[in-house]
Order: structure tokens, then C-alpha cells, then sequence
């Protein structure tokens, strides 16, 4: 991180969708150690694993997720699961935060049915000097580009997040 931040660049759409909606549920594969899904990881206890996303649209961008394959956080959480759910959100968000400059921390729930059902939050950092129009969906978009990272910086990354966080 003493580098300069990481430029956007294209992503391969076509191949992203492919690899979401015909390839193995990738929480689960991340869990099973399938080796096409190597990760990042900055938090694991009994219930919840995080990792950084392999395809970060600003750095520092996280995903939390229960161990349990489940698809809606709506129906299948009760409001325990979901809390506990957002308690490791919020300890991953001030990792985050304690670890790469954050004007405003995103967190959303996505996927889809069709692809990356499994239940999973983004967690993902603002930095500062964003110009107000490139924020907000703009900038957690992949259409608009994925953070070119190296697997070198992102360990580095996750080292520094992991250290801010208790262990599991
Ligand atoms: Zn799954």
C-alpha cells in the first residue's frame, strides 16, 4: 500500500457471467478449497467466512457470507442468523476501514438466483477524491471497470485487514 492505488480496467464480463451462473456456487467452492476459487481471507469463525473480492471495484472491497448455503437472507434468516450476520459485517466494515483510506463504507446484499445465490454482503470501501458522480453504483459497478490488483498485494491486503480483526 505504499504504491500508488490501482487503476480500473475492463473486466471480462462475458466470462464473469459464465463462471457465475454455470460454474459451482463460489461461497461454497471457496469453502470446499476448490482451487479455482482461491481467495483472500480475512475472517473465518464457526458460522461466517470473509474474504476480499477476486474482483474488487475499489480497494479493500470485502464479501461476508454465512457457511450455510443459504439464498435469501429475507426467508432464510431469522433475525438472529441476520444479525449475526451483520455483527461480522460490521467488524469486517471497521477492518476495512482501519485499513484503507474510507470516506463512506458500502454494504449491500446481491446476486441473483441465476448466479451467486449463496447469501453473501459487500462490504466496500470509499476512499476520499471521489468525484461525486463516480460515486455511489457508479463506483461499485464492474461494468465500469475492476481494480487491476496482484495476487502479491491483495495477500498483503488481506494480512493488514486480518490484523484488525479478532480471530475467529
Ligand atoms: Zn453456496
Amino acid at each position: 500500500m505504499d504504491n500508488a492505488p490501482p487503476v480500473r480496467v475492463p473486466m471480462d464480463l462475458e466470462r464473469f457471467v459464465r463462471r457465475s451462473r454455470e460454474g459451482p456456487c463460489f461461497v461454497c467452492a471457496i469453502l470446499a478449497g476448490h482451487p479455482n476459487y482461491s481467495h483472500h481471507d480475512v475472517y473465518e469463525d464457526e458460522d461466517f467466512i470473509a474474504f476480499l473480492s477476486r474482483y474488487p471495484t475499489l480497494f479493500g472491497h470485502c464479501i461476508v457470507a454465512p457457511k450455510r448455503h443459504v439464498e435469501s437472507w429475507v426467508h432464510d434468516l431469522d433475525e438472529e442468523a441476520f444479525l449475526a450476520l451483520q455483527r461480522v459485517t460490521h467488524r469486517v466494515a471497521r477492518a476495512v476501514a482501519a485499513s484503507v483510506p474510507t470516506e463512506r463504507m458500502y454494504s449491500l446484499s446481491l446476486g441473483s438466483k441465476q448466479g451467486n445465490a449463496h447469501v453473501h454482503w459487500h462490504v466496500a470501501p470509499l476512499p476520499p477524491g471521489v468525484p461525486y458522480e463516480q460515486q455511489q453504483y457508479h463506483a461499485l459497478m464492474s461494468e465500469n471497470g475492476v481494480l487491476s490488483v496482484d495476487d502479491e498485494s491483495q495477500a498483503a491486503l488481506a494480512q493488514t485487514i486480518r490484523s484488525h480483526l479478532p480471530a475467529g
